[in-house]
């Protein structure tokens, strides 16, 4: 499909649509911030953009709290599922599990709405690894389905546009939306897409690491022959993915993308775009991680960044590094593995008691070095394009949010710092259904 350009009024429209969806959109909202300095963590945060405003906010006490965080919609934007996900007891969220979500861990945490991952990882881009690609994909959308239409329906219900986000929410159910992480399991074929988006598909994170057809990952994978950029940036398949996206109005996602592809998404977009599961550079230089000007540039095209909690993308720790690799090798010793291997590993006891010793030994960052990440966007980009994303199952995990149990944590730092409750719902969720809504709103205006 061709790229299509759009006339000289749309961008007009499209601006005018924004606007009265923002007003819609606030039409409920008794936003109260000041346009005072506050102090924040010995820095002064300029109330243009954003900040604690609530004095009175920080004197909760835990069970007022507690209560507060129970009344918030809150969204996790990034959590993995695991192959044999609805397909074994270990991984079915509906029973006690090992995994960090399940649904008894949601509710303990007042969680109420997690964006559930096709994640497929990327291989070699021949036929063969296109075909293992959409079968693991189809795999995973079938296990999310199987768990929303079928044996969970009582508890949990599909979101495929931010209203039935709030209206699940509201009936009392979980709500569950679906991200496809890593554009290499289209195949280079557009049609894909729209069988993704058929399937409940409502983002699509464009790369993973290694570069596809797409765009070039910040992370080239020299296993598979990548040099340091393939296309510069997006190639002009990656533009067509994108123009197709802004027709379905489903979120592009740039997390895991080179910075150049960032710019490109921004260039060739006729929507918002958002980061999924991204840290903030400034904080630590990550490749991983979005420099300002792109979280500048993210908000102000309407989209959202949602802070990973992802230790590695907030701080560095080479020795737990190094540890962590040599418990890897002593794990595949003793199954007289040549090397480590996620896949039968992980889920061994010596994995599990070899994790909670290397966290004892070399503690993870902690939700206060987090929400350091969530303020410096807000500083940057303002309250409106900030969120929160655990990749949980995926890798994510702090000292103290260590599985969706722990979720209040969060709500308790932000309190601690001196958020209300307008400015919570914001961050836990409401800036990325409001971007959403205005992607969705967009793709009216983006058919020809
Ligand atoms: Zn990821």
């Amino acid at each position: 499909m061709l790229f299509i350009r759009i006339i000289d009024f749309k961008p007009l429209l499209k601006l005018t649509a924004y606007a009265l969806l923002l007003v819609a959109l606030n039409a409920c909202d008794q936003s109260t911030e000041t346009p005072a300095k506050v102090q924040s963590k010995g820095q002064t945060l300029d109330a243009a953009t954003s900040q604690p405003s609530s004095p009175d906010a920080a004197s909760l006490n835990d069970q007022q709290v507690s209560q507060l965080h129970q009344q918030l919609l809150t969204l996790d934007s990034h959590v993995d599922i695991s192959r044999e996900y609805m397909r074994e007891p270990a991984f079915d969220p509906g029973k006690k599990t090992d995994m960090k979500v399940d649904f008894d861990k949601m509710r303990r945490g007042g969680l109420d709405t997690v964006v559930f991952i096709v994640y497929v990882e990327q291989k070699k881009r021949d036929q063969a690894g296109y075909d293992a690609a959409y079968k693991a994909a189809i795999k995973k959308f079938d296990a999310i389905h199987k768990m929303t239409d079928e044996v969970y329906s009582d508890q949990i219900e599909l979101a495929l546009t931010p209203a039935d986000v709030y209206r699940i929410n509201q009936q009392g159910k979980l709500v569950a939306i679906i991200g496809v992480e890593n554009g290499y399991t289209l195949a280079k074929n557009l049609n894909r897409l729209d069988e993704f988006y058929r399937r409940g598909a409502r983002y699509l994170g464009l790369t993973h690491s290694g570069h596809n057809d797409i765009c070039d990952s910040s992370a080239a994978k020299k296993s598979l022959g990548d040099v340091a950029q393939e296309h510069g940036g997006m190639s002009e398949f990656g533009q067509q993915v994108v123009a197709r996206m802004n027709q379905l109005g489903m979120m592009i996602d740039l997390s895991h993308a080179s910075d150049k592809c960032v710019e490109d998404a921004l260039k060739y977009s006729k929507a918002p775009i958002i980061a999924s599961h991204s840290g903030a550079r400034a904080l630590h230089s990550h490749p991983r991680n979005l420099p300002d000007n792109l979280i500048k540039a993210i908000a102000d095209k309407g989209g959202v960044v949602q802070l990973v909690a992802y230790s590695g993308f907030i701080k560095d720790d080479p020795a737990r590094d190094a540890a962590y690799k040599a418990m890897k090798v002593e794990i595949a010793k003793t199954y007289h593995a040549e090397k480590f291997d996620y896949k039968y590993h992980e889920h061994t006891a010596e994995y599990a008691s070899g994790m909670i010793q290397l966290n004892k030994d070399y503690p993870l960052a902690s939700v206060s070095q987090y929400v350091d990440q969530i303020e410096h966007v807000i500083r940057i980009a303002g309250i409106d394009h900030v969120g929160i994303s655990s990749d949980f199952d995926g890798g994510g995990e702090l000292s103290n949010w260590q599985n969706a149990s722990q979720s209040l944590n969060i709500t308790k730092e932000l309190v601690k710092r001196g958020y209300n409750k307008q400015q919570l719902e914001k961050i836990w969720g409401k800036n990325f259904l409001t971007s959403w809504a205005l992607i969705q709103q967009s793709k009216s205006l983006n058919k020809e």
